[in-house]
């Protein structure tokens, strides 16, 4: 029998008779990260890193959790876990999974650019590695991080010059505070949308982040202009931004590195950041956790794992609910 198994609800482990993010409602959860298509309600008792007992709390209200540190372990039925920082988003984790010797890694979301707010990717050697590959195509390289944050903060400086609003717009859980700890607060205020401030709220308890100011209906528009605005993808185009005067519009995801992505989204400046590995990223780290069987689960799975398998390696895919975040995806 596996150490994990994939269910109709989720990664399985029998001996412990826990779930890893499950995708439907089970006994006892343990979860990587606080985004939704990893944490989900419905289940009686979550374990998970103690920063993102507050975010699923705040996304799922009330529910019974529990929070461990980074390399504390916990065992369960003579099953030891234990959460390693994934550097994907702040408490993001991969989960190890020891019994009687043999190890299982399962991901979650990892990147190994380190962001100035994610804890830093550890490597974990294992027997079994579970991996995303969102974008596990060779296309998808990524330039260093701060040489993106020095564009943004150049194109807010321009902005401001010519008296014109700069919408930043970002996940609202990781990539949006990314943004935030790398922008030149010199430039201007900064303001935020409802759903940015409150989740940069509940990560100021672990994070130092510049000052913000929520936009609220007595917000006068004369008092935004020329300043910078985050937001999530969601409001792109959408009476709240029309409310803003006049805008210049920018994106920072992964998957404006396609070209086509730019186009649909109709922003004016798009930004090539991920909180996903690229290519070499995930070959790097799966040659370093010493592996011999790899499963991928969400992404360019197959194409990842044919890769991996005429490479040597012994590799497959298992079907999962995780959500490849696209360009369209409307998660805030
Ligand atoms: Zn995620």
């Amino acid at each position: 029998m596996p150490l994990l198994e994939f269910t109709k609800k989720g990664i399985y482990c029998k001996q412990a008779d826990v779930y890893l993010d499950p995708w439907r409602g089970v006994d006892k959860a343990i979860i990587s990260h606080g985004h939704s298509d990893h944490a989900r309600w419905g289940s009686k008792r979550y374990i998970t890193h103690e920063i993102n007992v507050p975010i699923i709390t705040h996304r799922l209200g009330k529910i019974l959790v529990t929070g461990k540190k980074y390399g504390e372990t916990f065992q369960i039925n003579g099953v030891k876990f234990s959460f390693h920082p994934a550097g994907h988003v702040p408490g993001s984790s991969q989960i190890r999974v020891e019994y009687k010797g043999e190890v299982w890694v399962f991901t979650g979301d990892y990147k190994t650019q380190v962001d100035g707010i994610s804890t830093p990717f550890e490597l974990i050697r294992c027997n079994t590695f579970i991996t995303e590959c969102t974008f596990g195509l060779p296309v998808f390289k990524w330039e260093k991080p701060l040489r993106v944050h020095d564009d943004i903060n150049r194109w807010w400086a321009n902005n401001k010059s010519n008296k014109v609003t700069s919408l930043l717009m970002g996940y609202s859980l990781g990539k949006v505070q990314r943004l935030l700890k790398h922008i030149d607060c010199k430039t201007g205020k900064i303001f935020t949308h409802g759903a940015t401030e409150k989740m940069t709220n509940i990560l100021r308890q672990f994070i130092d982040f510049p000052k913000t100011e929520l936009i609220t209906r007595d917000t006068k528009k004369a008092e935004i202009g020329g300043n910078l605005v985050l937001a999530p993808p969601a409001v792109m185009g959408s009476t709240w931004a029309k409310k803003l005067g006049e805008i210049s519009t920018g994106y920072a995801s992964g998957w404006m590195a396609f070209r086509g992505a730019r186009r649909r989204r109709a922003v004016d400046r798009s930004f090539v950041l991920s909180d996903h590995a690229d290519w070499e990223g995930l070959l790097s780290v799966i040659k370093a956790t010493g592996c011999e069987d790899i499963i991928t689960t969400h992404g360019y799975t197959d194409i990842f794992a044919r890769y991996l398998k005429e490479n040597g390696w012994n590799a497959r895919t298992e079907k999962t609910k995780y959500e490849v975040e696209t360009i369209d995806s409307e998660v805030i």
